[in-house]
């Protein structure tokens, strides 16, 4: 049985998970977007190991707490290749929507690719590349425990990520919901923003 903690953080909160097995104590964190003593404190209170940090997406919203983590924890950070070039943005948007620098951008120790396994000492999860809000967006797949986290590719009441970004895709943002919203009806997913829901409740929304 999975564990999963939600903490929403920093000033667009963003949903960083702590993803762990009952009984165990090897955790690995989703999308650690800001706060990370916040974080590091929770790691604690529950008695867990941080393992690895993966993110969704290179979205500074969602990785702001990556750097310190690692100084922490000394632990490997993934994400999806094709978001590497977004880092060099991430100062600057950072400072554009907090006011606040950030630093330079945390450096991906693994590259992720379309249907990597990540969870050591975790229950497995299938990395499913879903393009269109960012280049690299990738969503996490539990098919045991039917749990999916979607970053900002799909949100609980038919929202979707953003494509306004020079780097978006709207074509491929469509086609990577169609993704997500084939797999079963009673699916949780688990978004970069807001409350869980499920594939059946988000069908409604979309056409599939
Ligand atoms: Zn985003
Ligand atoms: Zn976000």
């Amino acid at each position: 049985m999975l564990n999963i903690i939600t903490l929403p953080v920093g000033q667009l909160k963003a949903n960083c998970y702590l993803v762990y097995e009952e009984n165990a104590s090897d955790c690995i964190i989703i999308d650690p977007g800001d706060e990370a003593d916040f974080i590091m404190q929770k790691i604690n209170d529950y008695g867990l190991t941080l393992v690895g940090i993966v993110a969704t997406h290179a979205h500074f919203d969602h990785i702001k707490g990556v750097i310190e983590l690692k100084w922490a924890f000394n632990i490997p950070f993934y994400l999806h290749a094709k978001d590497q070039a977004l880092l060099a943005h991430y100062r600057r948007s950072a400072m554009y929507f907090t006011n606040y620098d950030p630093g330079p951008p945390p450096i991906p120790d693994v590259y992720l690719k379309d249907k990597d396994t990540i969870g050591q000492g975790v229950s497995e999860f299938k990395v499913i590349q879903t393009p269109g809000h960012t280049p690299g967006s990738i969503c996490l797949y539990n098919k045991k425990e039917g749990i999916i986290f979607t970053g900002d590719t799909l949100f609980a009441g038919g929202g979707v990520g953003r494509t306004d970004h020079s780097y978006s895709n709207p074509l491929n943002l469509g086609k990577s919901i169609q993704k997500i919203l084939t797999l079963p009806d009673n699916t949780i997913i688990l978004s970069g923003h807001g409350e869980a829901t499920t594939v059946l409740n988000e069908k409604e929304y979309h056409l599939i």
